[in-house]
């Protein structure tokens, strides 16, 4: 096998990963070489990778990489499989979720066919609490506590994030943290080795001032647990209709406002986002009505934001052109959810309307336009599996194959450019790219390894294929062969 494969191997590399292969004979050896595969780099193919440490020291042909082997060296052949960048997920609720005491099957997808009934009445339910919400005044993210640290509360931490790198994940955003002394039991956790897991954290808005006066702001943190920033909430969602929007919804399911709920008025936007800034926190809010991204972005420019800053706004599911253009004018990421790719369809056609669905859920035009993008699962809300949600973005049809050919079809990802949203884009979005994101020479080792090539296998496929193991800062962190195949 080893010797066919060579004679057909056609290296498709980067410029830094010639750089790193063509040092010549290493000095010195690498602690796990995973050899005779197809490793997609993020920009090309190589056949084999060697790690020292937490870093890649070679990516290239098995001949090159394999010169990086001595005695003490694990050698995994991996058979013909695939090797990537280590998913990367930048928004869950997974710390928020542990704090609950849930067990490790909450964190595992479950397909269950599509419940009209029980959907609308879960829709009705989130609506209220919006509304609830509102009528006090206040945004989904300003209540803050900082519990002590227990041995439950780690424990609890430890269940989630063993099943998180079983899915072949190094590194997760929570998006909008309300318990302060959950990142200190993931700091306690980082200091004592056991993490597995990369755990970037935005505190919600609630928790901004009790964090900058723990000394926290983004960057602070080390190679397993980070700061990132803070989150904002804007408005509500599209299902039960209460995301803002500009003109008000086609349908009227609920009895709701008509224009949606927005938590977050003009003038208090503008003071909170000013204000976070001025704490040293990257902002990202969560806006899925284009009125809810209006008032977002009008606060952004007035704090002055730029590419530099490389802020962000979640979810971004009703934008026409004007908004759009705004956001790629300064530089402001669209954090989107890859699952919504057909969750939504259920409902998003009804209360927008088909003239305004056209300006909903269109990734592929933001890419095209090259908007700044990353890609995540909104765990909490939505399955954590990023093969799921690759599958979706990919075909944008649900796994019970509706609809037939796919929901708005034109907005299809093609997998490298989905894959992208959850490695290198996801690295960009967490000032990261320079360290990690690809498979290249002197980054850290963050890797998954898949039996199946999603490149190449069917696209309605992907779904089930099986990850055979992760690497988080060189560490093996799960090298159990796991797939969840979406059968009801
Ligand atoms: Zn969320």
């Amino acid at each position: 096998m080893e010797s066919s494969v060579s004679r057909r191997s056609a290296l498709v590399l980067t410029g830094a990963a010639v750089g790193g292969v063509a040092a010549g004979r290493p000095r010195e050896h690498a602690d796990l070489v995973l050899h005779s595969g197809t490793v997609w780099t993020g920009n090309g193919t190589a056949r084999a990778v060697a790690v020292k440490g937490m870093r890649i020291v070679a990516v290239g042909s098995d001949e090159h990489v394999l010169e990086w082997a001595g005695d003490r060296t694990r050698r995994v052949d991996l058979r013909g499989a695939f090797v990537g960048p280590g998913f990367r997920d930048q928004h869950t609720h997974l710390v928020q979720t542990a704090l609950t005491g849930a067990g490790a099957e909450t964190y595992r997808p479950v397909w269950k066919p599509y419940d009209e009934g029980e959907a609308f009445e879960s829709r009705r339910r989130n609506g209220k609490r919006h509304l609830e919400i509102h009528a006090r005044g206040e945004t989904p993210v300003d209540n803050c506590t900082r519990s002590p640290v227990t041995e439950k509360m780690k424990n609890d931490l430890l269940v989630m994030q063993e099943e998180v790198a079983r899915q072949g994940i190094s590194t997760v955003v929570e998006a909008g943290l309300r318990d302060l002394g959950a990142l200190d039991a993931l700091f306690q956790l980082a200091d004592e080795g056991r993490l597995k897991v990369r755990f970037l954290v935005r505190v919600g808005w609630g928790c901004l001032e009790e964090a900058a006066r723990m000394g926290l702001r983004t960057g602070v943190g080390n190679e397993w647990v980070k700061v990132l920033g803070v989150k904002l909430y804007s408005d509500g969602w599209l299902g039960p209709r209460t995301a803002a929007l500009r003109r008000p919804y086609t349908d009227d399911p609920y009895g709701f406002p008509r224009e949606g709920v927005l938590f977050l008025e003009q003038e208090r936007a503008d003071r909170d986002v000013a204000r976070a800034r001025e704490l040293g926190f990257n902002v990202t809010t969560h806006a899925i009505g284009d009125r809810g991204l209006k008032v977002t972005l009008n606060a952004y420019e007035r704090a002055g934001v730029s590419p530099r800053d490389r802020w962000a706004v979640e979810h971004v599911q009703v934008a026409e052109d004007d908004l759009l253009e705004r956001m790629i004018r300064r530089g402001v990421i669209a954090s989107i959810q890859l699952s919504f790719a057909t969750t939504d369809q259920r409902f998003a056609g009804d209360a927008l309307g088909e003239k305004r669905l056209r300006y909903a859920y269109r990734w592929r035009d933001m890419l095209r336009a090259r908007m700044p993008m990353v890609g995540g699962s909104d765990f909490g809300n939505e399955v954590l599996d990023p093969l799921w949600g690759l599958q979706r973005v990919v075909t944008r049809t649900e796994f019970d194959g509706t609809p037939p050919g796919g929901w708005m079809p034109d907005q299809r990802l093609d997998v490298p450019a989905a894959l992208r949203l959850i490695t290198s884009k996801a690295a960009f979005a967490s000032y990261e790219e320079r360290q990690r994101g690809t498979v290249s020479p002197g980054r850290y080792a963050d890797l998954v390894v898949l039996k199946e090539n999603p490149l190449t296998m069917p696209p309605e496929r992907i779904a089930a294929a099986t990850r055979l193991m992760t690497v988080t800062n060189g560490k093996i962190t799960s090298e159990t062969p796991v797939r969840y195949p979406p059968t009801a």
